[in-house]
């Protein structure tokens, strides 16, 4: 297809000022306009957050984000709707707010936030606080998410195992376990990452039984997407102390209902789904977005295609 009109869909503005990538992609050889839905019919391809009915008119969809889950495949495959994702890009950002996480956890400062906001000067049990060296993270995907957080914990001290449906070893990770074998490989760490898409083989894939799999003195961290986890039988663990502990950017309901319990918990951080963010995003997911400009012009294939 001739590519003549690329708008930036203004949803992308969840991550970033839609208008900052519009800028940045204003020397590409073709129009770059900030639009809204009533604009989509003017594109040849559209630079979104979000998903709309009116892309299925368009010749190509990128997404801002690695996580496409949200996209009819099989209808923009029946339209010859092309899709490309942000996969590769947020290997240090997510690693950075992984290792954040154990830190917190490790040296007890989300006590000391906590405490902070109540004026109160109260220091840590004496066997509560800890080392990373010398304790187990067993990330489970290991893409572009997954090897950035073992680099990250990597030189933290900490032995990172991974999981990942080949077993085929992936540099960075001290040891593979295929996916057959999760429940053995999430029973040795005390740190369980999720860095998996989310399909129809991962939906719950951490159900009760992965729960009782791990160690009690564990901690669950998810920056994949929330229904990778059954949220329910993640509650119940933690009610019942049969894990140490949670981090999480995603859940099952996005915002995080005000009612969840999960809020509440001394020994579980939330964050609002922005594991990856920084203010280097639009540059990031722009230069995904020109590579493919170029690469469509040139009849190449496109980077990062998953439709
Ligand atoms: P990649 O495609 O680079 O990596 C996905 C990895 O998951 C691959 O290594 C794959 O390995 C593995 N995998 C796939 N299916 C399974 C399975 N059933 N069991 C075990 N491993 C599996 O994706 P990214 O790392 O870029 O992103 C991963 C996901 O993280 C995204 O889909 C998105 O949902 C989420 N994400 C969340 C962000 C946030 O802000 N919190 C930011 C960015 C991404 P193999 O093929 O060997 O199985």
């Amino acid at each position: 297809f001739e590519l003549e009109q690329l708008g930036v869909h203004e949803s992308v503005d969840a991550v970033f000022p839609p208008a900052e990538l519009a800028a940045y992609l204003a020397d590409l050889p073709i129009d770059v306009a900030v639009i809204d839905d009533d604009d989509i019919a003017d594109c040849d391809a559209v630079v979104t957050m979000e998903h709309r009915e009116a892309f299925l008119e368009v010749d190509w969809v990128h997404s801002i984000q690695a996580g496409v889950d949200r996209f009819p495949f099989d209808a923009f495959e029946d339209r010859g709707v092309v899709l490309t994702n942000s996969t590769g890009i947020h290997d240090r950002t997510v690693g950075e707010t992984v290792a954040g996480y154990l830190l917190l956890f490790a040296r007890r400062l989300h006590d000391h936030v906590a405490n902070q906001q109540e004026r109160r000067w109260d220091r840590p049990a004496w066997d509560e606080a800890f080392t990373l060296p010398g304790s187990t993270a067993c990330v489970v995907g290991t893409g572009t998410l997954g090897r950035g957080v073992a680099e990250t914990l990597g030189g933290l001290g900490v032995r990172v195992t991974g999981v990942r449906r080949s077993g085929e070893p992936v540099p960075g990770f001290d040891e593979i376990h295929a996916n057959d074998r999760l429940l053995e490989a999430i029973a040795d760490a005390e740190f369980v990452v999720v860095t998996v898409p989310l399909t129809d083989e991962t939906r719950h894939l951490f159900d009760a039984e992965a729960f009782a799999a791990m160690r009690e003195d564990a901690y669950f961290v998810n920056v994949a997407r929330g229904a990778v986890v059954d949220e329910p039988a993640l509650i119940d663990a933690l009610e019942a102390d049969a894990l140490a502990g949670a981090a999480l950017d995603v859940f099952e309901e996005e915002p995080l209902p005000a009612d969840s319990p999960l809020w509440g918990m001394d020994e579980v951080i939330v964050s609002p789904h922005c594991a990856a963010y920084t203010r280097d995003y639009f540059r990031d997911t722009g230069d995904i977005v020109r590579e493919n400009v170029d690469r469509l012009a040139d009849g190449e294939p496109f980077h990062n295609r998953v439709v």
